[in-house]
């Protein structure tokens, strides 16, 4: 046997020991960073970008896809232009990416089929100017924006000729860009106006709007929808496959109880039916076990999750209101502080009205402060009480903020106008 062999074998149990007896000694990793790895499996799974490949509760739907939309492709023509709506967190995204791809594999090795799809997200986009640029960017690598909007299209069309054959553009989260926008019958009808030849383009538009449809304009209307298909809310058992399918890859054997994941599937179901709400909390409850070191999560951590989702959805709809709506809130979350609520509305105006010469802001009439602490009911940030015997006998309304107090003052102090009256409410 070579004896250098002994040498490195020697060296390497060492090297083992040393970097062991190190870590044991100066375990400076575990500090700021933690092995979650006796929770999660695999937790890219439990991340939004993951497509699953298998979507039986959508079976109806991606049926409806395949069959009524895309099988032309097979024959080497161009799939009808189609239109997929629901409410967020149905899996519309999710099973076109998986169906579009599921073609892409059919027609690979059918040299006289050429098709490409691309998929544009429309999130953030006020207009099809943008969603143009955008397409073209993702084409040529060059974002033709601040040329003039004709320019932008025509760089397209040049874009989808080179490309040539059939090109599927996926729209997804077309209700940003506004139901009168151009690109919505443009697009379909490209090779029809002469824009493009030799080659097609289709185009299947994603809402998560319902209201987007009815209003969508007519001509749009007509070259968009083919083929309609509803993506209906999942219920608690649909959810409760959807999860269990989802955490067997994502977490370690085990390490999920049954009755989590039903509660994660109860709690999203009866709140907006959304997959990626019942994801999120799953996810959520698995790092809160693993914060916790504890090896299993339980309904208890599912619980915690559903609190804190909810909390990070309220700081985002604080983030989002008007400066009046946070004045509302800001006068209803300094009379909490003193423990002042329910406080009935002439009670919040005089306290919003104190505010607002603090932080020099116009003040509006009580009857308008009145209807922004409704608007913010609406969005369940705060909660208004209808008790009887109003001053004209009408109802009397008792406000009182509907999240907890330190995510809300955390949230409002974003704003530094309102840094003094937030001082003032900390000290109290
Ligand atoms: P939408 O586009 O309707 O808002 P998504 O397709 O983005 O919804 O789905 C939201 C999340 O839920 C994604 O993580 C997706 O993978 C998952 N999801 C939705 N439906 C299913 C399903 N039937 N099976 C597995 N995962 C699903
Ligand atoms: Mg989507």
């Amino acid at each position: 046997m070579n004896p250098f062999s002994y040498f490195w074998t020697f060296r390497g149990i060492l090297d083992t020991t040393v970097i062991y007896t190190m870590s044991v000694l100066f375990p400076i990793m575990t500090e700021y960073f933690q092995d979650r790895s006796a929770i999660f499996e695999s937790e890219r799974i439990l991340k939004e970008s993951y497509t699953p490949n298998d979507l039986p509760e959508r079976e109806t739907q991606l049926k409806r896809l395949g069959l009524e939309v895309l099988s032309p492709v097979l024959n080497d023509a161009p799939p009808h232009n189609a239109f997929l709506y629901g409410k967020p967190g149905q899996g519309k995204t999710a099973a076109a990416r998986f169906l579009l791809e599921e073609l892409q594999d059919e027609v690979e090795d059918r040299s006289e089929i050429s098709l490409t799809t691309i998929f544009q997200t429309c999130k953030g986009h006020h207009s099809s100017y943008q969603v143009a640029c955008d397409l073209v960017e993702q084409l040529t690598g060059e974002n033709p924006n601040g040329h003039p909007k004709r320019m932008v299209f025509t760089r397209l069309y040049d874009a989808f000729q080179e490309i040539g054959g059939i090109v599927v553009i996926v729209l997804d989260e077309v209700d940003n860009i506004g139901n009168k926008d151009m690109i919505l019958y443009e697009l379909p009808r490209a090779r029809d106006n002469g824009h493009i030849e030799d080659m097609d383009v289709s185009v299947i538009g994603i809402s998560n709007d319902m209201t987007f449809y009815d209003e969508l304009d007519p001509r749009a209307k007509d070259s968009l929808c083919e083929v309609e298909i509803h993506f209906p809310p999942y219920d608690a058992s649909q959810l409760r496959s959807i999860l269990n399918r989802r955490s067997e890859k994502a977490f370690v054997d085990g390490a999920v109880t049954q009755e989590a994941i039903a509660l994660a599937a109860a709690l999203a179901a009866q709140d907006l039916g959304s997959a990626r709400q019942a994801i999120r909390y799953l996810y959520k409850a698995g790092e809160f076990a693993a914060l916790n070191d504890e090896s299993n999560v339980s309904e208890e951590h599912v619980r915690e999750a559903e609190d804190h989702v909810e909390q990070m959805n309220i700081a985002q709809s604080i983030r989002d209101l008007t400066i009046q709506d946070q004045l509302a809130l800001l006068a209803l979350t300094s009379l909490t502080a003193e423990d002042e609520t329910p406080s009935p509305t002439p009670e919040v105006y005089s306290r919003y009205t104190d505010i607002t010469s603090h932080v020099d802001t116009n003040s509006i009439a009580m009857r308008r402060v009145r209807s922004h602490l409704h608007d913010l009911d609406m969005i369940g940030v705060v909660s208004g009480a209808k008790r009887s015997g109003g001053s004209r006998g009408g109802p009397k309304y008792y406000w009182e903020i509907n999240t907890d107090l330190d995510t809300t003052v955390n949230v409002l102090r974003e704003n530094n106008r309102f840094d003094d009256v937030l001082d003032l409410i900390d000290k109290s």
